[in-house]
């Protein structure tokens, strides 16, 4: 089987119909243990230092690994994918192009997606199947993530990464259907763990998964990942077709479609406030205006960087955000 790395969720239905192993690089980078040498190796490359760690750790998974093909995301997803691209054709990498319309209608997104099914020779009838799979394994995060907010059974950081992980399903559908399938059933016999704060966590997942465990010190535990959550298409599996879908996926698009549904989910979770996640050097950071203008719920904005666990002033922010969180609570607002 051949293997196709994505940088981004795409639309990974087509890529499995088209018989492809799909492995997320993110995840790759992420969950390594060295994860630095991957930062190093783009750096050595001549990738600036003052550069997104993710896209660097990317390119250097991608080097690293030996992986001949990609997807790259050329609009919607992260403005310094072109550069990437370069650099990764340069190697001598295969890469195929997606776009994420930037003048978002359903039509645009139905010829993004028919030219992405033209160029894996896959028909429409081949790429639904595969997506009702899909969905089947998606109903199941669904339940995860039911279990966080309502039932307060799964953490923060399971809801996260399981969410997370339905990208490229771990590059084993299968397999992964019977993980997620074992787990839910797993934290649905927990007593549930409710703590007095409930927060949503927006932005592209983190580097420092840590904040998971760390706000739970503060009686505070995360109920909601916006990201994490698109990426596991709650809304896709009521849809009747695969563009449907992938218009309704947020993430790609403007900030005002996002805030639609961050809204509606900080209302419906009951969630206190809000931790808006940023990377260093990336262009999403200037959002964080917008959002904190958007919300009527307090809003803290931390940036990660290249180390993959909260730094000393990061978790001082946090625990006096928290600490302010509480005192409003106490007083009833
Ligand atoms: S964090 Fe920002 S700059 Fe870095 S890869 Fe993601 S979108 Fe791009």
């Amino acid at each position: 089987m051949k293997t196709i790395g994505i940088t981004t969720t795409v639309p990974v239905e087509i890529l499995i119909a088209a018989g492809y192993n799909v492995v997320d690089i993110n995840n790759i980078f992420v969950t390594a243990e060295d994860y630095g040498a991957f930062i190093d190796k783009a750096e050595r490359d001549g990738f600036p230092k003052s550069h997104c760690a993710w896209k660097k750790g990317m390119y250097g998974v991608i080097m690293d690994k030996g992986i001949e093909e990609i997807v790259g995301v050329m609009e919607g997803d992260c403005s310094n994918t072109k550069a990437l691209v370069d650099v990764l054709k340069m190697n001598n990498i295969k890469v195929n192009p997606f776009m994420y319309p930037a003048n978002h209608t359903l039509e645009n997104v139905k010829i993004s997606l028919d030219n992405f099914m033209k160029q894996f020779n896959v028909t429409l009838e081949q790429v639904e199947k595969v997506r009702k799979r899909c969905n089947e394994v998606r109903k199941v995060l669904k339940d995860i993530d039911r279990l966080t907010y309502e039932e307060g059974k799964a953490t923060g950081f399971e809801n996260h990464l399981f969410q997370v992980s339905s990208s490229d399903f771990n590059s084993n559908l299968d397999e992964f259907e019977k993980m997620v399938i074992e787990k839910r059933d797993e934290i649905a016999k927990r007593k549930p763990n409710n703590k007095k704060i409930r927060l949503g966590y927006i932005g592209v997942p983190p580097m420092t998964t840590d904040i998971y465990s760390y706000v739970e010190n503060f009686d505070a535990h995360f109920v909601y990942n916006e990201v994490q959550r698109e990426f596991a298409f709650p809304r896709g599996i009521e849809h009747s077709n695969i563009y449907e879908q992938y218009y309704d996926y947020t993430y790609p698009y403007d900030i005002d479609f996002r805030l639609v549904e961050i809204k509606k989910q900080i209302k419906e979770r009951k969630i206190d406030a809000v931790i808006h996640y940023t990377q260093a050097f990336c262009y999403r950071a200037v959002e964080d205006i917008v959002i904190k203008k958007a919300l009527d719920v307090p809003v803290l904005n931390i940036e990660g960087d290249k180390i993959n666990t909260l730094d000393g002033r990061t978790k001082l922010r946090l625990e006096a955000f928290l600490d302010m969180i509480n005192d409003l609570k106490e007083m009833g607002q």
